[in-house]
């Protein structure tokens, strides 16, 4: 006689102090960047921890680790879950954590309760997620799903100039396995909100319907070099000084987009930036984001329109350049309908959601069915040592994530 399989939410909550003692900083976070002694301490914690549970332990090329728990039909494709154990330099104990943790839960409570499934389970650990030490984030999840080349991700070199080659090496992850799509039928990650509505709108389960769709920009704007002291104001074409009020339109149109878009300027160089002289070349980096493609093709209309605007009254030129865009992404409607009624039949309140951060979701989602669920997080506060979320929140994440797990493999 099998049980139901429950989420043992003490086992859960300590799961995540002992993880959290392997690279403690201040204020209770983690500080565990990719493929640092720190993380490969927690890999090898995981390992541990999956011993008892006799599931087959698999590693690709570039580090991403998989824990196989065989079906009855191991021909079919495997139901995957997880998330990513390394953390940003001031980290908390939850984002990426918590799904890893939850999903090693779920693994358990399967093993205490006899359970055999009818299509296997694999448990997913991706490597640098964050991209904090090697850019870009996602490097993982997106090898495995050629995004990017095993190689180029190999030659990716640290600010210490160490590569992502010989960092795996160092730290006993370079795996045997080519990094490839393994045949999934369906990939959930569970994920901390990093916002605040939940909380806010005491909501237990967020369903992840997909991600923002993010624009991303650069502008140059040529002004024309000038005496720092000597010229007279009105004679000036300040490139900074134009800079400097494009940064506050950006922010305004955020501001104007929110809760569903935002917006940020975040990167800037400028010449000959030497004191005393007027900038002539400044340039910056900003993107537009939202919910709804067509507001964030608006949000980039309303730049341009500010651009124009600040380049004549300064008489400066200004160039934009629209060079990338993310998303967005839609997850798979059959698996949040799932979600939804999983966390129903358990009298939790849910929430459809859509991720303003990228997600190792993401880049699975075009190689199978995929979606997401948050928990709450207190006060939206993410990337800090004071990300918190309760036992009975990640408990009840767990919880939701079994339940579906199930019934897609049996
Ligand atoms: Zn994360």
């Amino acid at each position: 006689m099998t049980r139901t399989p429950e989420i043992d939410a003490d086992r859960l909550w300590e799961a995540h102090r002992l993880m959290a003692e392997i690279g403690p900083i201040p204020g209770g976070g983690s500080r565990r960047l990719a493929l640092s002694p720190e993380d490969a301490a927690a890999r090898a914690l995981l390992l541990d921890w999956t011993r008892p549970l006799g599931l087959a332990y698999a590693q690709d090329a570039i580090g991403n680790m998989f824990f196989r728990r065989e079906g009855t039909a191991p021909a079919e494709g495997a139901v995957a879950f997880g998330s990513h154990l390394d953390t940003v330099p001031e980290g908390g104990r939850f984002d990426g954590v918590s799904g890893v943790l939850c999903a090693l839960e779920v693994m358990r409570a399967l093993h205490e309760a006899g359970v055999t499934t009818r299509r296997p389970l694999e448990l997913v650990n991706w490597t640098n997620e964050e991209g904090s030490r090697f850019r870009p984030a996602m490097m993982g999840s997106r090898v495995f799903a050629a995004d990017m080349s095993l190689k180029d991700a190999l030659a990716v070199r640290d600010n210490d100039g160490i590569s992502v080659e010989q960092a795996l090496k160092e730290t006993g992850q370079a795996g045997p396995l080519a990094p490839s799509p393994r045949g999934w039928s369906a990939w959930l990650e569970l994920h901390i909100e990093q916002g605040p509505v939940m909380e806010a709108t005491g909501t237990d389960i967020g369903v992840v319907t997909g991600t923002m769709h993010a624009r991303y920009l650069q502008l140059t704007v040529h002004g024309e070099p000038s005496h720092g002291g000597a010229t007279a104001m009105e004679r000036r074409h300040d490139a900074l000084a134009a800079v400097a009020e494009a940064i506050l339109a950006i922010e305004r149109i955020g501001i104007a987009a929110e809760p569903r878009g935002r917006s940020a300027a975040s990167w800037i160089e400028n010449e000959p930036n030497a004191r005393g002289s007027v900038p002539n070349l400044t340039r910056l980096s900003a993107d537009v984001r939202h919910e709804d493609p067509e507001a964030a093709i608006r949000m980039e209309a309303e730049v341009k329109a500010a651009l124009e605007a600040i380049a004549t009254r300064r008489k400066v030129r200004i160039e934009l350049d629209p060079y990338a865009t993310f998303g967005p992404t839609v997850f798979d409607a059959g698996l949040c309908s799932l979600l939804r009624q999983k966390a129903e039949a358990r009298q939790l309140s849910t929430r459809d959601m859509v991720a303003a951060a990228g997600h190792d979701s993401v880049l699975v989602n075009p190689l199978c069915p995929s979606a997401m669920l948050f928990v709450p997080c207190k006060g939206g506060i993410t990337h800090n040592p004071a990300e918190y979320a309760s036992k009975e929140q990640l408990a009840r994440g767990a919880q939701v994530l079994l339940d579906a797990v199930l019934t897609l493999a049996k």
